[in-house]
């Protein structure tokens, strides 16, 4: 799905309307009255503590959970309508996790070409074409023909990656994607995301990399408690926080040693 010609300019790639998400019929909502918009090209980080929704919020957006209020809209169509294809809708839209959940008895290329396959039914030998192209984008040419557990959790993910951008989706979700890393391959799938940016990819990320988010974001969202507490530039939010929860979340990251100062 893309964009069309009825698409007018300047709509977001993603907005969500007032989403509300609750498990379980008597639970304490996970997301409250959450509206978000995600301009074409721009990157959206989504920060707070453990347990704050962001999670929660992406697998929405993806339409992985069921929203119990509100309106998600991809392009300008809302793919909440009961009458939209969750699969089609799907099939737009990268995501990448904190564990790569690549499958291990398929090689590097099986992996990433599975979707590609199958869900578009592409000729196997564009989908490979694609596949390689992307591998040697980033840094992977040599890994094609190689089974996960012969590769170093950076690359690994850095396949996951590839595999999300196999079938050229619109836009790419990002959760944690560094979260399970050594710290040593922490940067080289930072420096993928960094890439992407550069290249327009539309992206929304949920991160603990403040200096990542700070560096990369345009848009910073804090959330807490399933809401959106603060959202502004990276500028304003980390460099100006208007509300107290943010600042305090902030100073605990700062004192962690995981943002410096200023
Ligand atoms: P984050 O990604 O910010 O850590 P999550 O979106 O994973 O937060 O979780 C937000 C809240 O929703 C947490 O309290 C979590 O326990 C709850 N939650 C997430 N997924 C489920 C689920 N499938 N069933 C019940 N509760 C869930
Ligand atoms: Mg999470």
């Amino acid at each position: 799905m893309s964009a069309t010609a009825e698409t007018p300019p300047g709509t977001p790639v993603l907005r969500l309307e007032n989403v509300r998400k609750t498990f379980g019929k008597h639970a304490e909502p996970v997301l409250r009255d959450v509206s978000l918009d995600v301009p074409a090209h721009t990157v959206t980080a989504l920060i707070g503590a453990s347990g704050s929704g962001k999670s929660t919020l992406l697998r929405c957006a993806n339409l992985l959970e069921e929203i119990d209020d509100g309106a998600v809209f991809l392009d300008g169509r809302e793919i909440t309508d009961p009458r939209v294809d969750p699969d089609e809708v799907r099939r737009g839209i990268g995501i990448v996790f904190q564990s790569y959940n690549l499958f291990p008895h398929m090689t590097v290329l099986d992996n990433i070409t599975l979707a590609p396959r199958r869900v578009h039914r592409a000729q196997r030998a564009a989908a490979e074409e694609r596949a390689r192209e992307l591998l040697a984008r980033l840094g992977l040419a040599d890994k094609a023909g190689e089974y996960p557990d012969r590769l170093s959790g950076g690359q690994q993910q850095r396949v996951a990656i590839v595999r999300a951008l196999a079938v050229r989706p619109r836009l790419l979700l990002l959760d944690e994607i560094t979260a399970a890393l050594d710290p040593e391959l922490v940067g080289e799938v930072l420096a993928v995301v960094r890439g992407l940016k550069d290249e327009g990819m539309t992206m929304v990320i949920a991160t603990h990399e403040m200096g990542f988010a700070r560096d990369v974001a345009d848009q910073v969202c804090f959330l807490d408690g399933g809401r959106v507490l603060e959202r502004g530039t990276a500028a304003e939010v980390f460099g100006a926080p208007r509300e107290e929860r943010t600042r305090r979340f902030l100073r605990r990251i700062v004192e962690s040693g995981r943002l410096a100062p200023g």
